[in-house]
């Protein structure tokens, strides 16, 4: 099969938007004009042989409106407003050749050692004109695009950014549709795949690559580091029953903290609770709650409950900090690895158990009870080493790897299924938790039950 790959970066504008990248925003003060193509335009194909590869080239392809007519007209001006650009860029100009239409109008080009700039000039239809810069190696196409913007005097500009020669999985189903491959795989062979309609944000955080989808079939999609964080189908029955299943076996929780959750969602479930006084929540990426808020706007209003702290650091440095301190720690965080690795120490459990009073509760999110049994079986025994109730319960989440994951449930005191509906207000409208559901999750089957027994009497 034919391989290709295109990639709309939407990280500049990102940056922009952020405030982080206080050197582009100068050279380009109207950044925030800018938008993307959409990927429903694109008809990405690749192979799954064909593994990530940086960009090979640069293009911009570039709107100017509002151009000054003058200066569109002429046929000389255009070329040296081209050559002041591509000398801007730090580009070599190789050869020109530029058309001046009769009666107004130009078209040209330069062909450059790094490719090329184009450009159409349409001066009766409001000062467009059409631009194309293409280039490899190490030119600076922001400064041309900030050289042509001044001189032509454009009063506005729209720019889709490509990097070209890039190549990254994307696939392309039978019939022409891009599809979001789910990045893990255990089975090797048995992918959830799910159609797109847009990539609507690729951000590289200094963490982890953060993408927002539109799908044809579970809304929008967040997926961080090519693993399916949420989705608007069935967020609902990760975020209720990672939160309500130790708030109501907690009978009076006045102070919790989430660690990771940096998109809100748990943080929204928990809000209802209004019996309690303090929320922390902690994420080691501001740029999560950043990408995820434009596109969830109820998770991102659950940061303005007054009752809320947000702090961006690592979750296992942040907990050393607190003893005795917490009702409740919730653990929303992504896969064991990267930033989230220590998130599976035993350090970083003596440590949340440092962190919780005496009749504390902790769960963390804990993987796939089909795919992640040996892992789960660990972090079981890990937890019963520290805690005196431990338990396993488990959700269903149709996009997550194998359509559900667990939680492990460790209490100092109360038990995770014997007194609930402490809090029973906070339980109206919901989608998935009820108290029969929170009981059920902790039955297991037969196959992790075991693995569970034999892991708790195997010696370490
Ligand atoms: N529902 C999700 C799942 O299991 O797929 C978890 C979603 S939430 C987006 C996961 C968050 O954990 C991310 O925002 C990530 O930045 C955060 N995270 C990972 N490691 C962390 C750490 N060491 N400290 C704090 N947050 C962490």
């Amino acid at each position: 099969m034919a391989q290709f790959s295109v990639r709309i970066n939407a990280a500049v504008v990102y940056s922009f938007l952020l405030g982080l990248n206080a050197v582009l925003a100068d050279a380009l003060p109207h950044l925030q004009e800018h938008r993307l193509v959409s990927m429903e335009s694109i008809n990405l194909k690749a192979s799954e042989e064909f593994g990530d590869r940086d960009r090979l080239g640069h293009h911009l392809v570039i709107d100017l409106f509002g151009c000054n007519p003058e200066k569109m007209k002429q046929v000389a001006i255009v070329e040296d407003i081209l050559v002041a650009a591509a000398e801007a860029a730090k580009a070599t100009v190789v050869a020109k050749k530029f058309h001046q239409f009769n009666p107004i109008g130009v078209s040209g080009a330069l062909v450059l050692a790094e490719s090329h700039l184009t450009i159409h000039t349409w001066p009766e239809v409001d000062g467009y004109c059409a631009i194309d810069i293409f280039t490899c190696g190490p030119t600076d196409n922001f400064a041309a695009l900030k050289v042509m913007q001044e001189q032509f005097e454009a009063k506005g500009f729209v720019v889709v950014e490509i990097e070209r020669g890039k190549q990254r999985k994307a696939w392309s189903s039978d019939d022409g549709t891009t599809v979001f491959r789910e990045g893990l795989d255990p089975l090797g062979g048995f992918k959830t795949t799910i159609a797109t309609t847009a990539l609507l944000e690729d951000v590289q955080s200094g963490f982890q690559r953060i993408q927002m989808y539109n799908t044809k079939a579970v809304g929008k999609m967040l997926v961080i580091d090519d693993n399916i964080q949420l989705s608007e189908y069935d967020n609902a029955s990760y975020h209720e029953m990672i939160v309500h299943v130790p708030m109501q076996a907690h009978p009076n929780p006045r102070k919790v903290l989430i660690i990771g959750g940096g998109d809100g969602g748990a943080l929204l479930e928990l809000n209802k609770y209004k019996n309690v006084d303090e929320i922390v929540i902690c994420d080691i990426d501001a740029m999560v709650k950043a990408v995820t808020e434009k596109h969830f706007p109820a998770f991102a209003a659950a940061y303005n409950d007054p009752r809320v702290r947000t702090v961006f650091q690592d979750g296992t440095v942040l907990v050393a900090n607190f003893k005795n301190y917490f009702d409740v720690i919730i653990i929303d965080c992504t896969d064991f690895y990267g930033v989230a690795a220590a998130l599976a120490r035993k350090e970083f459990y003596n440590n949340i158990k440092e962190a919780l009073t005496d009749d504390g509760i902790m769960v963390i999110q804990a993987e796939s009870l089909y795919y992640d049994r040996e892992f789960i079986a660990s972090l079981h025994k890990q937890a019963q080493e520290l805690f005196p109730v431990v338990g396993y319960y488990h959700t269903l989440v149709p996009t997550y790897p194998s359509g559900t994951i667990g939680f492990i449930f460790g209490s100092k005191k109360y038990t995770p299924v014997e007194k609930l509906g402490n809090n029973p207000q906070s339980l109206d409208d919901l989608v998935y938790y009820t108290a029969e559901m929170h009981r059920a999750s902790f039955a297991m089957p037969a196959f992790l039950k075991k693995l569970i027994a034999a892991s708790a009497t195997a010696k370490a």
